[in-house]
């Protein structure tokens, strides 16, 4: 082991906080096997290949991931660029490492070809995935360093890569809460895609972030006085500027003039306990007027990636407004990497234990090309959070109407919508549902879903279940 194995070494056990001489074993063990295994092979960068799978799992480190994660992150290409067997790995580390190291390789050259590699090793990811959620966030640290590096590739290889970053990676990170890697995967994979709307959006930014940051520092100082006056410890206050890529979308979206965008910077205070935080927006609210319709209670309602703070947006009193966030450090630390470096791999949380069996059902598609367009349009797309009366969160994608809602909800609701109500009035089947919404689905036994209803659905699940549903009727009769 030469010193600077030791240094890079040293490194990862510095963001591991000192694992105990059992986890210290197995990274060192996975480092020199991986070393070996990618020996004499370069990336296209001239760097040693072997260096791509050590930032790998740096970043799984970064994360809070476990020894196992990281271990496997090591390891992730062997199989796929390190003649490795799946064999030797198991002797060698154990099935759990296997498990996650197959999850993240692709499949053969010789079995598939193409774009049906390319669709079948996504499946199969997905599918390795809703078995432990550990080979995603895997996954997600290896595009990291492919996307910081997709320069040194060809201009067509970047653009396809750089494309699969924003359309699938980074929703998925997304949906876990990852907010850290989704930015950065995102601000990478921009330039690449739409390499003028980056510049222009960089320079757009530019010119109004010193004014932003200048207004939010002022405002930081006149609050931490009265925080501190009323005996609140502030744990820590910093700020973030929008990433570029969500200002692009954002912008883009609505056709929005930079002026109406109010959270390009936002103020973040960080105090110790879920008291704490709404005692310090009550302080706000009493120095700066909120814009009606901004304030949002992220904290009694997390957003179904379990992410948690108080929102305010308020009159700064010099023309402008400002977006601030007050969170303790726990719900800091989610927001940042997400609920997934915490709960139990296996498990999940509640939501994912949801999203996941849904997708499962999408793996079940034949076609490979309906596959990735279903995948897209349910999961991956922009969300819409609608409530149940009972206050229960649902997540739907943008254009989902009441039909989607039923069947999101159970099958046996879907099959039976009779009426429905937004927000306690009644509303045609067709609603576009907004984020918020509160709605309530009458059933009747007689009611049965009608074709018309697989326009109405706009998520392939809902008109999955509507023609099976079709299906079994026309058996009957
Ligand atoms: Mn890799």
């Amino acid at each position: 082991m030469t010193k600077a194995d030791e240094k890079r070494l040293n490194d990862l056990f510095t963001l591991m906080n000192s694992p105990p001489s059992r986890e210290r074993k197995l990274i060192i063990g996975a480092y020199v096997f991986a070393k070996h295994a990618h020996r004499g092979q370069k990336r296209l960068s001239g760097n040693a290949y072997f260096l791509h799978t050590y930032k790998t799992a740096l970043t799984l480190a970064g994360l809070g991931m476990d020894a196992v994660a990281i271990a496997a992150g090591l390891l992730h290409d062997t199989i796929e660029d390190g003649h490795t067997t799946e064999k030797e790995l198991r002797n060698e580390f154990g099935d759990e490492v296997a498990f996650l190291v197959l999850g993240v390789t692709k499949l053969g050259r010789l079995k598939y070809q193409g774009l049906k590699r390319h669709v079948e090793s996504l499946r199969k990811l997905l599918l390795a995935m809703a078995e432990d959620i550990r080979v995603l966030i895997i996954k997600l640290a290896d595009r990291l360093h492919n996307i910081q590096t997709v320069g040194y590739l060809p201009e067509d290889k970047q653009r396809r890569i750089a494309l699969e970053t924003l359309e699938i990676y980074a929703p998925l990170a997304h949906r876990l809460g990852m907010s850290t890697i989704k930015g950065a995967l995102e601000d990478y994979a921009f330039p690449v895609v739409y390499p003028e709307a980056y510049q222009e959006t960089v320079k757009l930014l530019d010119k109004k972030s010193a004014e932003y940051i200048n207004r939010l520092e002022k405002i930081a100082r006149r609050l931490k006085r009265k925080v501190s006056e009323s005996r609140i410890r502030i744990v820590k206050t910093d700020y973030r500027v929008k990433h570029l890529y969500s200002l692009y979308r954002k912008l883009a979206e609505s056709d929005k003039n930079i002026e109406e965008v109010y959270d390009i910077a936002a103020l973040r205070i960080i105090v110790p306990t879920t008291d704490a935080c709404y005692q310090v927006l009550g302080i706000i609210h009493t120095l700066y007027r909120p814009l009606p319709g901004r304030v949002k209670d992220y904290i009694a309602s997390p957003k179904s990636n379990g992410y948690q703070s108080l929102h305010t947006t308020v009159f700064a009193g010099d023309g402008g407004v400002v977006e601030i966030q007050v969170r303790t450090p726990e719900m800091h630390r989610v927001a940042e990497y997400g609920t997934a470096s915490h709960v139990s791999y296996k498990e999940g949380t509640a939501e994912h234990a949801e999203w996941l069996s849904r997708l499962r059902t999408i793996t079940d598609s034949d076609d490979p090309l309906g596959f990735l367009k279903n995948l897209k349009n349910d999961f991956l797309n922009e969300r819409v959070f609608v409530f149940t009366p009972k206050g229960e969160v649902i997540d739907l994608p943008v254009g989902a109407t009441p039909i989607d809602f039923a069947y999101a909800v159970h099958t046996d609701l879907g099959n039976h919508v009779s009426a429905a109500f937004v927000n306690n009035k009644m509303a045609s089947l067709n609603t576009l549902l907004k984020n918020g919404d509160i709605v309530r689905i009458e059933t009747r036994p007689g009611a049965h879903p009608t074709h018309k209803w697989l326009e109405t659905a706009t998520t392939n699940f809902a008109q999955r279940k509507i023609r099976t549903a079709l299906n079994k009727e026309r058996r009957v009769k």
